[in-house]
């Protein structure tokens, strides 16, 4: 292999081969697809409710973008999200179009008690973005992008993909934090906080987050920012979909050169132990501009291995000073690390992880590297294609902020540990979950907490994983959505 040209890939060739890539759902598409009788849908408490044609038509036709009911040629596109773990039939699906569009879909909803998901991106690993006879919101065509470069601000559609931020953005030799894969949605990434290459320079993505638009329950739409909604405005930053569906993200923007120094470092897994040790004690040191972490995986073509990512968002002579004594640990069987466009670091994940692919995760907030840790992931190790390990760094500009100046409460940690399964064969569903929990259980007792985008079973511990939030969540909760209509996420009940 061409040691320069090494590009990471997360899981094993039998993962990144061929995934059914969804389609952008951007596209107008026909109208709504008539109902003839009236069709049955489910309440906030399970119920089964009629919902009336006359009722079904009039929301079609006071929509800009289409309502599709079972039948119609895009309702099969627009039910699937990412994780082809997750098979449900909504009873109507409204491709929003706009603000008017999203506050008809939401009164409508209320009016009924229908139960109610909303897809932005469709990433849910859980799979919340989408349920058994309700309604989905989806916002996959409200995906616009308009940059101020003068004022270093992108507007940001509800729907928007990551790729379409940092694809607006980056032209303009601006950027802020955006996560690892691009075809993530901006909507569940951000209101759950943000974790990206460049958070310890310019912190989580809601840290950039400098105002929204809320649509709340009672089909308000509410400008929300420092000085307008402000308990409104914190807990979208960290408090999930709970508070109303976001159509605009008013980002805070940074001067960047897309040229970085970046790419992979990978060591056998005989070399984990000093690979990790060495990190234990180095990221306490890293400068800012420094972004790096491990990743344990077993890769197609070099087996088992530790690898290193790099993003160095600087001076390049400075950053290969600082990268220095990482190059020079133990015998890389890769050193990729080289100036390129940092759309590539961007994009490389996206295959692998493509729409289709049947995944489970978890993940843990680890508020000290110590050496147990160090032994645990060491002894923890799991050699099946279908599983990895990947960390986040934290520290730097995500520890700038208090536990309680946003809802996101985790900001001592100093890694967030990712465990990630992947596969295709719905055989393999159950294995694929407990090489996952098994994974996660062995270094469970080193997790100060859990980041909720990446947890698949949160749901029973959210009052103890937000901490010192919790109450005030559940006050503006019961301020803005005091029927709980928007609860497919991982829940704050109302006070
Ligand atoms: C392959 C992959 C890579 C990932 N990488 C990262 C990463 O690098 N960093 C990171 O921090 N996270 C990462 N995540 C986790 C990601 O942040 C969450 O999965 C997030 O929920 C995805 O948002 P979405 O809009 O695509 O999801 P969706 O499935 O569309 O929505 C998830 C939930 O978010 C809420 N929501 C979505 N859009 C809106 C909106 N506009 N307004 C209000 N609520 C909304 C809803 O409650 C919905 O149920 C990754 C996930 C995947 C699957």
């Amino acid at each position: 292999m061409d040691r320069r040209k090494f590009c990471k890939t997360t899981v094993a060739a039998g993962i990144a081969a061929s995934f059914p890539v969804l389609t952008a759902c951007g596209d107008k598409v026909p109208a709504a697809t008539e109902a003839n009788t009236s069709i049955m849908g489910i309440s906030l408490d399970g119920a089964e409710i009629e919902l009336e044609r006359a009722a079904i038509k009039e929301l079609g036709d006071a929509l800009t973008g289409p309502v599709m009911l079972s039948g119609h040629p895009d309702y099969d596109g627009a039910r699937r999200i990412w994780n082809g773990m997750h098979d449900k039939r909504p009873a109507l699906i409204a491709r929003c179009l706009s603000n008017e569009d999203v506050a008809h879909a939401v009164t409508f909803a209320h009016e009924r008690n229908l139960l109610t998901a909303i897809r932005g991106g469709g990433h849910s690993w859980p799979g919340k973005s989408v349920c058994d006879d309700g309604l989905m919101i989806d916002l996959s065509a409200m995906h616009n992008v308009e940059v101020d470069a003068a004022a270093k601000c992108a507007f940001t559609g509800g729907g928007a993909l990551l790729g379409h931020l940092d694809d607006a953005a980056l032209p303009h030799g601006l950027v802020t934090t955006a996560g690892v894969v691009s075809h993530t949605g901006v909507g569940g990434y951000t209101t759950g906080g943000g974790f990206g290459r460049l958070n310890r320079k310019y912190g989580l993505t809601i840290d950039n987050l400098i105002g929204a638009e809320v649509i709340t329950a009672d089909g308000q739409t509410l400008r929300v920012s420092a000085d307008n909604e402000p308990d409104l405005f914190w807990a979208i930053r960290g408090g999930g979909g709970n508070f109303g569906v976001v159509t605009q993200f008013d980002f805070q923007l940074h001067e960047f050169d897309r040229n970085v120094l970046s790419g992979m470092i990978v060591w056998p897994i005989a070399q984990a132990r000093d690979v990790l040790e060495f990190y234990a004690e180095w990221q306490g040191r890293l400068s800012r501009e420094m972004y790096t972490g491990p990743a344990m995986i077993t890769h197609p073509e070099l087996g088992n291995v530790i690898a290193m990512e790099v993003v160095y968002n600087g001076d390049p002579a400075q950053g290969e000073k600082e990268l220095a004594p990482l190059r020079a640990l133990g015998t890389p069987v890769v050193d990729g690390v080289m100036m390129q466009d940092y759309k590539v670091m961007q994009t490389q994940e996206d295959a692998a992880v493509a729409h289709g692919i049947r995944s489970y995760a978890k993940n843990a907030m680890i508020g000290e590297f110590t050496q147990g840790l160090v032994d645990d992931m060491v002894d923890a190790y799991i050699a099946d294609p279908r599983a990895a390990i990947f960390t986040h760094t934290c520290g730097g500009a995500v520890g700038d902020f208090s536990e309680t100046d946003t809802a996101f409460p985790h900001r001592n940690a100093q890694t967030m540990i990712v465990f990630f399964t992947g596969w295709m064969d719905p055989a393999e569903d159950e294995e694929g979950k407990a090489l996952c929990r098994q994974w996660h259980a062995a270094l469970e007792r080193h997790s100060g907490g859990y980041y909720d985008n990446i947890e698949q079973e949160g749901d029973t511990r959210v009052a103890r994983n937000f901490g010192p939030n919790y109450e005030r969540l559940r006050q503006i909760k019961s301020q803005y959505d005091p029927d709980n209509l928007f609860r497919l996420n991982s829940n704050i009940a109302p006070a």
